[in-house]
This record gives C-alpha cells, structure tokens and sequence, in this order.
C-alpha cells in the first residue's frame, strides 16, 4: 500500500462486510495469543487469546500532560477513589480501515482476516471476562476500528445487562473519527441505549495537528482530518460522555506553532472548553511497528517533532485556560 493510498469509504464498507455477522450477532475479534503484540504487554493475554489486561497510567512522558483517561472517567461513574493507574479488559475487533505508521497493532490484526481472529458474540466476550478470578472494571472496546461494527457498543451493553454486570463495569470504546456509520447502521434505539447508558464513555482520536501531518499518520486522504471535527462534533451533540486523544508527529515543522493554533481553534471551535477533554499522546516505536519494517528516517524524525508540537499545545493550553480550569478532573469539563 503506497502512502495516501487508502480510499477509507470504500475500505470501511469492506471491512465491516467482513468483520460483523449481523444474523447471529457475532464480531471477529483479534486473536492476541502469539502475535508480536504480545511482546509489548505487560501481562499473558486472557479470554482465550482474545483479551489482555492494560494498565492505564496517568503519568506519561516528560513534557507531556498526565493522561487521566479513562482512570477518573471510570472511577468517578464507579464511584471509587481515583488513583495513578487503572486496569482494563481489552478486546480488539480485527479490523481498521486505517494504516497509522505507530499503530501497537500488528497490520494482519487489522485486515478482518478469519485467520487471525475468532467469531464471537458479546455475550460470550463477557462471559469470557466474567470468568476471570479478579475481572477489571474497566472494559476497553478497543481495535482495530471498533465503530466499523458500532453494534459491538450497544450489545456489549445489553450483554453487560443481562449478566448483571452494568452497574460494577465501565465501558469505555475507541474511535479513530473516520466513520458515519454509527448514525448510518445503528437503529434509533440502539443510539439511544449507547446514548443513556450510564456507565459509558467514549474516546475520539485526532491523528495529528493538522491535515498534512494526519495524512502523514494514517495514510488516508489529507481532506479527511477535517472530517474528523464533524463526526467528533456528532458525537458532542448526541449527549454521550465523550473525550478526546490527539497525536503530534508529523512530516515536518513548519509553522508547527501557528497550526497548533488553528488545531486547538477548531477543537474550541466544537466547544469552548473541548480542549481540556484532548490528550494528547507520546508516540513511541513499539514493537509491531519494528518489526514491520514501518520507521524510516522521517518517521524518527517525526517523533522528535511531535516534542516540539507539544510544546505549542501546552502554551496554547496555558494561555487560554485559567488555572482552575485546567485542574478541573476531566469529567467535570463541561462541552
Ligand atoms: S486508527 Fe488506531 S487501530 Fe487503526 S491503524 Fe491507527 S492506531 Fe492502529
């Protein structure tokens, strides 16, 4: 695949072809077991080789804010103190119709390929978790692209219901921004029960400051960072408890400080207050990515800019916001 080379409409309508069995309500989920993606993970994969347990820390990297997604999110719905690190079950569907040059993913993971997946309903995925000796309470619908199938949101949710398990979980769902279709698949009821189910939070992904430097990430057409605010706007309206990542390597620096500007303009431009729900995340080179032969000299580089690119952000943050505003936790950020 050459760089810019996704067509991402026709790609997510492959994908989700490939990915949801409607009739039995199934979803192929990666398999984790013995994959290089393994190797980056701190504890054996669970649930069979489909699930592994994350640790979400706050503290991240020098220079860069603390990530408190989603440990307060959760521990403020769950009602427990807040601490510096929270535990989650991670499922990931096997697909995303994006090639981003970091992504933790190994590539065959995101391609909806049988092999490397196995077909399961979310009631058997909760009953995967449920088995656990000490489940976390957090669940992570992670990817892939897991909004390629929205489904999975609402049916975890039911299969969360069923076993008695919603109000002691958090269900928290990645979104790379690049789809319609949980407005164009999902019924109204099923919006509804995403949009009225307490213990929910979701997450958008801005990948990079600007088109150039999202092209530059994902592979897909420049024109789509801006499609991005759209869908993350759609979101914003529906009422659901909604947050923000953002990541800053990017081709080059020009003018890095002025389209930090216009980023932090737009996200504003949705809502005020939007950019104290944004995180922006360090890449680093994991191990996929190595061994995928995906980091080349401009990639390296990249990731020196992107400390130059978050320097620009938190001036922008520190001269828009007052103090009290940026120590408000991030679930009492009104958008
Ligand atoms: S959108 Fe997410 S899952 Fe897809 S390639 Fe990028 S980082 Fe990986």
């Amino acid at each position: 695949m050459n760089f810019n080379s996704i067509d991402t409409l026709q790609y997510s309508s492959k994908l989700r072809t490939k990915a949801i069995r409607l009739d039995t309500k199934e979803l192929l989920v990666a398999k984790l077991s013995g994959t290089s993606q393994e190797t980056d993970i701190t504890d054996p994969t669970n649930c069979g080789g489909v699930g592994r347990i994350r640790h979400f820390r706050r503290w991240t990297a020098f220079g860069w804010p603390e990530n408190s997604l989603p440990i307060d999110p959760a521990n403020h719905k769950l009602g427990i103190d807040s601490g510096d690190v929270a535990l989650a079950q991670v499922f990931q569907n096997a697909a995303c119709n994006w090639r981003c040059w970091y992504c933790y993913v190994p590539f065959d993971l995101l391609k909806a390929d049988e092999q490397k997946g196995l077909w399961l309903t979310a009631d058997e995925l909760v009953d995967r978790y449920r088995a656990h000796e000490h489940p976390p309470a957090i669940i992570d619908l992670s990817g892939g692209q897991p909004d390629l199938t929205p489904e999975w949101i609402p049916w975890t949710m039911d299969a969360l219901e069923k076993g008695g398990l919603s109000e002691k979980t958090f269900l928290w769902s990645d979104d790379n921004l690049s789809t319609d279709f949980f407005w164009t698949k999902l019924s109204t009821s099923e919006i509804d029960r995403v949009v009225s189910y307490r213990n929910y939070a979701k997450v958008g992904c801005f990948k990079g400051f600007d088109s150039s430097s999202f092209s530059f990430n994902t592979r897909a057409a420049p024109a789509l960072f801006d499609q991005q605010f759209s869908i993350f706007k759609r979101i914003v309206s529906l009422g659901i408890d909604v947050y923000g990542y953002a990541t800053f390597t990017a081709p080059d620096n020009k003018a890095i400080d002025a389209k930090m500007t216009e980023f932090v303009d737009r996200l504003q431009a949705i809502s005020p207050l939007l950019p104290l729900r944004v995180v922006p995340l360090c890449v680093s080179a994991f191990r996929p990515a190595q061994d995928e032969m995906r980091i080349n000299a401009v990639h390296q580089k990249s990731m020196e800019i992107q400390q130059e690119a978050i320097k620009c952000w938190n001036l922008e943050i520190e001269s828009r916001f007052s103090l009290h505003q940026r120590n408000l936790p991030i679930y009492e950020v009104a958008i």
